[in-house]
């Protein structure tokens, strides 16, 4: 089922928590709403579901209006961070539960409800534990489940609220992927609330980007990366250095170095501002003379095949970009053992690829 969300406001007392937000979810997409804490993600996702009332705009189901539909009727399955299982119940009653409150005329036998909470737990891997209680089960197990108690009805539209932010780093990333393929499987129209952005690149079909209450960007997992539509959203899905500088025709000049690069010969004249990932910026031994930022390097950590180096801007060279903030780099490890380098010595530091914003733009 599509979803259409048509300039969506909503405030709390004099905050905007959602500021004339539009968005268009395809049937069967997998769609991650992505931001800092507080930006108005679950706020969304909580209209969308019915339980919250938007103060402006609508919410479409297939092109319906819901905003008379109560939440019991929209076919929505949620999931959230905390799983929501019942403690006094078995893993199976818990799945069962959404079809046993159905309306009686709509409530299936209890040999039907039988098959389709095996065939449900078989999907999410764990019919094995159909008798356990949920404090019997490890975070992800529980995850998994309330996942299926949320299919149980089938939904047209499953959301989740960040549903494997309570969990380590690892099972997250195996859950992730699960997810994924979950849903190639089923195809239901799925929005996905999370603050990762590697999650949120690694799962979903497109990602929207929120700050503030708005959407910055929607895109391909691919296209925000590549094409970030502002500062705000290239700094939220990685690591990056700041730079001030300037763009004249075409180019941009750094106190004392220059990008010349020809994705940006668009750009208008005056005060803009460098992005260059740690992984885009070049290092090497000082030598006198060597044009880009001298620095010295004041860290390095090698962890397997990537050595992440710190770098502190020489504040005597009146070329350097705004001494006192640290500058992180990224080379490979076997790079970095070749330099030779060793913490204290001076190094130059050029941007490959940058991307580059001019203020006021
Ligand atoms: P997080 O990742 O921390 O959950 P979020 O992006 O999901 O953040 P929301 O929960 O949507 O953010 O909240 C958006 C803003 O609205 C926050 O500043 C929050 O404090 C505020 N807010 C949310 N619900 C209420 C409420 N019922 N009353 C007052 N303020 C609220």
């Amino acid at each position: 089922m599509s979803i259409e969300i048509r300039n969506v406001s909503k405030q709390f007392g004099d905050f905007h928590a959602l500021r004339d937000v539009s968005l268009d979810v395809d049937s069967g997409e997998l769609v991650a709403l992505l931001g800092p804490s507080g930006c108005g993600k679950t706020t969304l996702l909580r209209i969308i579901a019915g339980l919250e009332t938007a103060d402006a705009g609508s919410i479409l189901f297939a092109g319906e209006d819901t905003t008379d539909v109560h939440v019991r009727e929209r076919q929505v399955g949620f999931v959230f961070q905390h799983y929501a299982l019942f403690r006094h119940m078995t893993v199976f009653e818990n799945v069962a539960f959404g079809l046993r409150v159905k309306p009686r005329s709509l409530r299936p036998g209890e040999a039907q409800i039988k098959a389709k909470v095996h065939e449900l737990l078989k999907l999410v891997q764990l019919d094995w534990l159909a008798d356990r209680y949920p404090a019997q089960l490890s975070g992800g197990q529980r995850q998994r489940i309330a996942l299926a108690r949320a299919l149980a009805v089938e939904p047209k539209v499953l959301l989740l609220d960040e549903p494997f932010g309570a969990l380590d780093a690892k099972v997250r990333k195996e859950l992730r992927r699960w997810l994924r393929r979950l849903h190639d499987e089923l195809h239901v129209t799925s929005i996905f609330v999370t603050h990762d952005q590697e999650e949120a690149l690694e799962v979903a079909d497109r990602v929207v980007l929120m700050n503030g209450g708005r959407i910055e960007q929607v895109g391909s997992p691919q296209d925000v990366w590549d094409h970030p539509a502002s500062p705000f959203v290239y700094g939220f899905l990685g690591d990056v250095n700041l730079f001030h500088g300037r763009a004249h025709e075409g180019e941009v000049h750094l106190e004392g170095v220059r990008i010349d690069s020809p994705e940006h010969r668009d750009l208008r004249n005056g005060k803009a501002l460098a992005y260059v990932r740690p992984h885009d910026l070049d290092v090497e031994r000082y030598v006198p003379g060597a044009s880009g930022i001298v620095a010295t390097l004041t860290r390095a950590i090698v962890v397997g095949p990537i050595a992440r180096l710190e770098l502190e801007p020489v504040e005597s060279n009146p070329d350097n970009p705004g001494s006192g903030t640290i500058i992180e780099a990224q080379l490979p490890a076997q790079q970095f053992r070749d330099l030779g380098l060793r913490e204290g010595e001076t190094v130059v530091a050029t941007p490959r690829r940058a991307r580059v914003f001019v203020e006021g733009h």
